[in-house]
């Protein structure tokens, strides 16, 4: 399955906010969004970061509750791994794994986001394809027996 066909599903919104932001401002919004991470913007426009759930216990961690009045680009990560529509979900799994993280952004031909795929949206991906495969099977077999 290709991600164009899972942001079919889920939908094309992604939940973004500004360097500049607080911590606390990032932390409203993932609660309230009921989302695992978020997608920095830069102040031109364009991808800056994300930064995770994760990012937010690793900055409690160090700075303790300071760190919540700081920018949320102290604790972001710059480097962002991106994918397109045409990658497929078993790609995005390895990727996921192998980077140890569970958001990939999703950027179009323009290079603009369209997107955010979780590793939640992936593994029922693969979980709907596994059990689309073995319904076909169970028919062949059926037909064929
Ligand atoms: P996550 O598993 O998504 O909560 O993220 C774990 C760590 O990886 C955090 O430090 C995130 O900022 C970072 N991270 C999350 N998504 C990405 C991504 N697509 N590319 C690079 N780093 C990421």
């Amino acid at each position: 399955m290709q991600v164009k066909q899972i942001l079919g599903e889920k939908g094309r919104m992604v939940v973004t906010l500004n360097g500049q932001a607080t911590l606390t401002e990032a932390a409203r919004l993932l609660a309230e969004k009921r989302v695992g991470a978020v997608v920095v913007e830069k102040a031109a426009g364009g991808l800056g970061g994300i930064i995770s759930e994760r990012d937010l216990v690793r900055a409690l961690a160090e700075d303790g509750a300071a760190a919540l009045q700081r920018p949320v680009n102290a604790y972001m990560t710059a480097r962002v791994t991106t994918c397109t529509e045409t990658d497929t979900a078993e790609a995005l799994m390895e990727v996921m794994t192998r980077g140890r993280f569970r958001h990939v952004p999703v950027l179009d031909g323009a290079g603009k986001l369209c997107g955010v795929v979780s590793i939640g949206d992936v593994v029922k991906a693969h979980i709907a394809e596994t059990a689309q495969e073995a319904a076909s099977l169970r028919r062949y077999i059926h037909e064929t027996g």
